[in-house]
């Protein structure tokens, strides 16, 4: 076997490896994504109740306000009253108060209608934030599983992708460049032995004399129909 064809193998034998860990990294997407995704439905929905409250509270704060307004109008209303001289002014002044008294009224029906809504939203959102901790407890096992699961793949990428760059050395440069195109078209093997009088990937037959060639040579050949790099076995 040439050295070059030796050294080509051996890039290659770890090409796969390398290409077996990263597919085993891919598989864990799913779950992640499946965890992810449960827990940002519960995230949603604390964050929608969040904004409920928020804008209940606001308006409970505009309500009281305005209560405390018109009570102050109540107030300056009887005060006039005191001062006034005749029926006349008496009488406007009273139906004013009435008025402003009415409106109060249903101001505070309204703050007691609204109170109740914002127990009601803020009872929601309690129950949706202990919702979103148990599914976070539920998932940290989970997680903390396949974060150490991970980890030790990466280690042994980073072991094995450290290994490719000294035995890409080992490599000539026109060959490896041939070698990493033919892997970047999505192919995880890009050199394969001849079967019988074929390539060994394709099944093409190679015409007699090319075999001859690399038989003797020990020559490393395109198969022109698909593209991978053969060498005649043995
Ligand atoms: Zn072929």
């Amino acid at each position: 076997m040439s050295t070059d064809l030796d050294a080509l193998l051996k890039l290659q034998e770890d090409d796969v490896i390398i290409h077996g860990l990263n597919v085993r990294l891919a598989e864990f997407e799913p779950r992640i994504r499946e965890l992810d995704v449960r827990r940002q439905r519960s995230v949603d929905a604390v964050e929608r109740s969040n904004a409920a409250v928020v804008g209940e509270e606001k308006k409970q704060a505009y309500l009281k306000d305005k209560i405390a307004e018109h009570k102050l109008l109540i107030e300056r209303n009887q005060t006039q009253m005191d001062a006034v001289t005749n029926m006349k002014m008496a009488t406007a002044a009273i139906a004013q108060m009435e008025a402003a008294k009415k409106i109060v009224a249903g101001e505070e029906s309204d703050l007691l209608g609204l109170n109740r809504r914002l127990e009601e939203v803020r009872a929601v959102l309690n129950s949706q934030k202990a919702e979103l901790e148990k599914v976070e407890a539920e998932q940290e096992a989970a997680r903390t599983e396949v974060a150490g699961q991970r980890a030790e793949i990466d280690g042994e990428l980073a072991v094995a992708r450290e290994k490719r760059a000294k035995l890409a050395e080992a490599v000539p440069t026109s060959l490896l460049t041939k070698y990493d195109k033919i892997r970047s078209r999505k192919r995880v093997e890009a050199v394969f032995p001849m079967r019988d009088m074929s390539c060994g990937a394709c099944d093409t037959a190679i015409p007699m004399q090319r075999r001859h060639v690399m038989n003797a040579t020990g020559a490393i050949d395109l198969c022109e129909a698909c593209g991978v790099l053969m060498y005649f076995p043995g």
